[in-house]
């Protein structure tokens, strides 16, 4: 059996067959290909056909209802994010009350801030890795002036010990059990974007959380990709992306996780708007605000429906695929590609080996990562280059094939 029929017969007898049905794959550039083989879904995750007729449902009750379509729209707009719930809860391990889907990443990183990053006496810092996406150490940045405070101080950079890629879970608790006392709040992605290592989030909450700082997860590359237990892991707050591996579309609607314990606690603060207030009493347009005992506390504007519409669609395909069917089979599509690249000269994989600290992405370390990918998709496959030297793949295990995985690795084979 030659590779490619090697990998279609993975493909036949994979335990969890793919998706790839439910899901429009675009046409290679310049058509070299009628599917692309599309490895950017880390970036922008593919369009599920039922994100249309979701999307035209709403179009069609906001022409035949107008106004009426708050209350009366199929899907009522007053308590629309309110579907959204439950799915989201169940993706990323909380309690129904503790998410809400709104805005975008960066602005609810802003809000959480507003909530939980409130440095007092020496306790004031706020810790980072190094690898950070540049929007998040532009969010700290600007928390930290927003406060009176030097970023150049306040922000502290975790980095991989030298010559290594990953930082290493010991390391980030050894530095909370020596400094600890001087950390307001660590933010840090549950994968991170460029190297695709997956943290030890349950560890390295516990050891924040025993320092007396604020643990918040950045899930961008995590919601999607990995089983999430936010609530037992007791993280604080967490924030993530719709738009990759959850496939909701470009800069689609947002979602957000507070604990339990800050739901209820009235003397956290919060920036506020309408939409935090209790539904039961919004219409009555009392000048005090009644927020409800959940993450909905922390909603400003009445949601766009348009928007939130394709994230419906996505979390139905998630609810029945199972987060942890889809993370074996992501796994088992990582670790075949990753057979596939290993006799390849001239590249590395910088993401972890080991299963357990890894998505569904390999992160490449090679020479001319630009013009890489732009011989990859010549050839069909779609990946994505961080520049200089990073090429990321990531073989997603809702519409991803092996046969996908096989198209990549000949694709390499003749790019590098
Ligand atoms: C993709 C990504 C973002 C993007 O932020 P938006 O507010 O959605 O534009 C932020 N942080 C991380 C870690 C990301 O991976």
């Amino acid at each position: 059996m030659n590779d490619e029929q090697q990998a279609l017969r993975l493909d036949e007898t994979d335990p969890l067959p793919s998706r790839r049905g439910e899901f429009l794959i675009p046409p290679a550039p310049g058509g070299a290909h009628p599917e692309a083989a599309y490895f950017a879904g880390n970036s922008l995750g593919l369009q599920p056909r039922s994100a249309a007729d979701y999307l035209r449902e709403e179009l069609d009750d906001w022409a035949r209802l107008a106004v009426e379509g708050h209350t009366r729209a199929r899907r009522p707009w007053v308590g629309y994010h309110e579907l959204l719930r439950e799915p989201a809860a169940r993706l990323v391990g909380a309690l129904p009350h503790e998410v809400v889907a709104m805005n975008s990443l960066t602005v609810n990183l802003h809000l959480m801030m507003a909530s939980f990053y409130r440095p007092s006496g020496t306790r004031t810092r706020i810790l980072i890795e190094d690898s950070a996406f540049p929007s998040d150490s532009y969010a700290v940045a600007s928390q930290a002036v927003h406060h009176g405070l030097d970023p150049a101080a306040a922000v502290v950079r975790l980095r991989p010990r030298p010559g290594e890629e990953h930082l290493r879970t010991g390391d980030v608790v050894d530095f909370l059990e020596r400094e600890g006392d001087t950390v307001a709040l660590l933010l840090l992605g549950g994968v991170n974007y460029l190297t695709g290592q997956l943290m030890d989030m349950p560890e390295i909450t516990k050891a924040g959380r025993a320092a007396g700082a604020v643990v918040g997860w950045d899930l961008a590359h995590a919601a999607g990709n990995v089983p999430l237990r936010l609530h037992d892991w007791d993280v604080d707050f967490a924030a993530w992306c719709t738009y990759k591996y959850l496939n909701s579309g470009p800069g689609a609607v947002a979602g957000c996780f507070v604990h339990e314990r800050h739901v209820r606690d009235s003397s956290v603060p919060r920036l506020a708007g309408w939409w935090g207030t209790d539904p039961a009493v919004r219409f009555r347009m009392d000048p005090e605000i009644a927020p409800p005992a959940s993450a909905d506390a922390w909603q400003l504007s009445n949601p766009p429906i348009m928007a939130l519409a394709p994230v419906l669609a996505s979390l139905e395909i998630f609810d029945r695929a199972g987060m942890d069917a889809l993370r074996a089979r992501g796994d088992r599509l990582t670790g075949y590609l990753e057979a596939r690249l290993a006799p390849l000269p001239g590249l590395r994989v910088i993401t972890p080996a080991e299963p357990s600290a890894r998505g569904a992405q390999l992160s490449l370390r090679v020479a001319g990562a630009g013009a890489l990918v732009e011989r990859l998709a010549a050839r069909g496959v779609i990946a994505d280059a961080r520049e200089p030297d990073i090429v990321r793949l990531a073989p997603t295990p809702l519409y991803n094939t092996f046969h996908d995985c096989h198209r990549a690795a000949e694709a390499l084979a003749e790019a590098t």
